[in-house]
């Protein structure tokens, strides 16, 4: 028997293992078995040189939960390890990185050290966050009949090294599970943890009980193999050859579909369709991501994509490193190359994760287009789905516009698409104005602007419909984009005024008269949300009407969604509209001739209410009066 000490000068290094990765415990599973799934590996790629000659038909990792003895139990079939290499690699070298680990962030408070543990590579130490002892029985595949190596550690500095009478090749690593631990004996939550975070390994990995393994005294199975007893039958856990490892050209639509059932078991909606990822060079990459159905509330987004390394699950967290547009996403990415065991802001700086992220903008950009050359039909009717993605690529990163604005379409209010470049021609011969800027008009919704709508589709104009839900940001960034290209709502201005044409008709009132009839408005008008202000439009357009400025709108809707960039303040603002008074309507001019006081009162009321009908303004209290008003009028008449 060898005695030691593990190299460390930190006497306390357990403590504060535990301390730190207080919430991230579970890992200690994900660590192990990627260990056992590493010695698999090697051993097939041995056997694959052919410098490996032994049986490797079964290769199975076996994790065992005994709740008596209080053990997790994971054991492969790999290298394993003699002893110079269990002193080497366990005594010295994985418990000098822990060490390290300790001193480099000693220095941190603890919820720095938090974020940064989250995704550091904790290896085989980990073990000791949920053990108050832990076992290694390994025998390598090097030397047939050398013999075995025992080791212990209780999580002191001190271990023991021992013979073990281990016949066959690789390694058992057992943990005696801490009494303050023992929710992981739970079979359940083991089950859990094994699901999440080995669904996909490429090494198949069975999940038993003790009693599992118990063979039956003297029986054979037809295999020759000694007979498993029926009581409590291991489970293999994982798929070890997941669709995204697999040829393109060997799936059909119906292994993406299934395949994405598996990921989002309680997702009843069919993607839209999905991309697969295969990069090998400057970087490694593979995946499937999927286009799912976006619903309008983008806040409840718990599907969301699963990041693999090596088909070790990582997270699914992909901020940073897939471009944000497309964290709204589905499927797996899976890479070697991203370096996950690092902290997050160290992630988004690396320019390997930048370099995967514009890839994988790109791989989408292609995808996108490709779908609306070869299917521009099909397209359109996915367009509604698709759009919010787009948009947010657009609004959010320059090279994917640059790319976009090829396939990016615009719907108008009677559902016909557009490209951009369609859309310019389309509107070009009647939406310019005086000064020549092209005018795109657009609604937000079809029923409330309704009036707007079609009086502007009466003078010739075409009417966008952006009713998405980044639609504000859309457009803004579209105004960048398009060179003399202005947005407005139908309903921001007086239809003569919305695309200036010539100078404004000579108006019927003079400025004493606009005075005395501002005056006398303002008495029954709220000032605060109504500025009242005077247009010489045609006689035909209506004497009084409600608008909204389309820049403090826009403003306000951003902010309202937040990231408006710099306008949050416009979300305290009241509302504010503008009453416009046209001075050439003939009951204006009735109006202001009028000297029963009462009637004129009445006449303002009576017009005002119908421009806030209009604008689907007028509700409860003051709509029944109004209704209640007209039918009385009407029989006074
Ligand atoms: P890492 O896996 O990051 O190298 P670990 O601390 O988990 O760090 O493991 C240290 C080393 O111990 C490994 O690199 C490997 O050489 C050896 N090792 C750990 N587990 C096993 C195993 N199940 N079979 C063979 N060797 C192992």
């Amino acid at each position: 028997m060898q005695k030691g000490k593990i190299n460390v000068q930190t006497e306390n290094i357990f403590p504060i293992i535990k301390k730190f990765l207080y919430s991230e415990h579970e890992i200690f599973l994900r660590e192990l078995i990627s260990n056992a799934v590493d010695a698999t590996q090697k051993l097939k790629t041995l056997a694959a040189l052919g410098k490996f000659s032994g049986d490797i038909s079964d290769l199975t990792i076996q994790v065992t939960l005994d709740k008596e003895n209080k053990t997790i139990s994971v054991k492969d079939k790999g290298i394993g390890m003699t002893n110079a290499e269990v002193d080497k690699y366990i005594n010295q070298i994985a418990f000098s990185s822990a060490e390290e680990f300790i001193k480099k962030f000693k220095t941190k408070s603890e919820s720095e050290m938090n974020a940064i543990i989250g995704h550091f590579g904790l290896g085989f130490y980990s073990s000791f966050m949920v053990s108050e002892k832990v076992e290694i029985i390994t025998k390598s595949y090097q030397k047939k009949d050398a013999g075995a190596v025992h080791w212990e550690c209780d999580g002191s500095p001190d271990y023991t090294m021992d013979e073990s009478d281990k016949k066959e090749r690789g390694t058992e690593v057992i943990l005696h599970v801490a009494e303050d631990s023992k929710d992981y004996l739970e079979e359940q939550t083991l089950l859990g943890i094994l699901k999440k975070y080995c669904k996909f390994l490429p090494v198949p990995i069975q999940f038993g009980t003790e009693k599992s393994w118990e063979t039956v005294e003297g029986e054979k199975d037809e295999k020759g193999n000694d007979k498993q007893a029926e009581v409590e039958k291991p489970r293999i856990i994982n798929n070890t050859n997941p669709i995204w490892k697999k040829k393109p050209v060997d799936l059909k639509d119906e292994d993406y579909k299934s395949f994405y059932h598996k990921l989002y078991p309680y997702s009843f909606d069919e993607p839209l369709f999905w991309i697969h990822l295969n990069v090998d060079y400057p970087f490694n990459l593979t995946g499937i991501l999927y286009f799912p159905k976006v619903k309008r509330n983008l806040e409840v987004q718990k599907d969301k994509i699963q990041l693999y390394c090596n088909q070790v699950f990582v997270t699914d967290s992909v901020e940073g490193i897939v471009p944000d547009f497309l964290t709204l996403l589905h499927g797996v990415i899976d890479s070697p190359d991203i370096p996950l065991n690092v902290s997050r802001s160290y992630l988004q700086s690396d320019p390997n994760v930048k370099k995967i992220s514009n890839h994988i903008t790109k791989k989408v950009a292609d995808k996108l287009e490709s779908l609306f050359k070869d299917g521009r039909p099909e397209f359109e009717s996915k367009w509604d789905d698709i759009k919010v993605f787009i948009e947010y690529g657009i609004i959010s990163q320059p090279e994917f516009y640059d790319r976009a604005k090829k396939f990016c379409l615009l719907k108008n209010v009677d559902n016909k698409y557009f490209t951009f470049e369609e859309y310019e021609n389309l509107v070009k011969p009647a939406q310019q104005d005086k000064d020549g800027q092209l005018i795109y008009l657009y609604a937000t919704n079809q029923h409330e602007q309704y009036s707007f709508i079609e009086s502007v589709k009466a003078r010739g104009y075409d009417v966008l419909m952006m009713d998405g839900i980044l639609e504000a940001h859309f457009i803004n960034t579209l105004e960048q984009k398009l060179e003399k290209i202005r947005f407005t709502r139908v309903d921001s201005d007086v239809v003569d005024k919305l695309i200036k044409k010539e100078d404004a008709l000579p108006s019927k009132l003079n400025e004493d008269q606009q005075k005395t009839l501002k005056e006398i408005m303002e008495k029954q008008i709220d000032g605060k949300k109504f500025s009242i202000a005077f247009e010489s439009l045609s006689e035909t357009e209506l004497p009084l009407m409600i608008t909204q400025n389309e820049f403090m709108r826009r403003m306000k809707d951003m902010s309202a969604l937040g990231g408006g960039g710099g306008y949050g303040f416009m979300g305290e603002m009241p509302e504010n509209y503008n009453l416009i008074v046209n001075s050439n309507n003939p009951v204006i001019g009735k109006l202001i001739a009028e000297d029963d006081g009462d009637r004129q009162t009445a006449t303002i009321r009576q017009l005002f209410d119908l421009a806030l009908l209009a604008q689907n303004m007028l509700k409860g209290k003051d709509l029944a009066e109004f209704i209640r008003r007209s039918a009385e009028k009407m029989g006074n008449e």
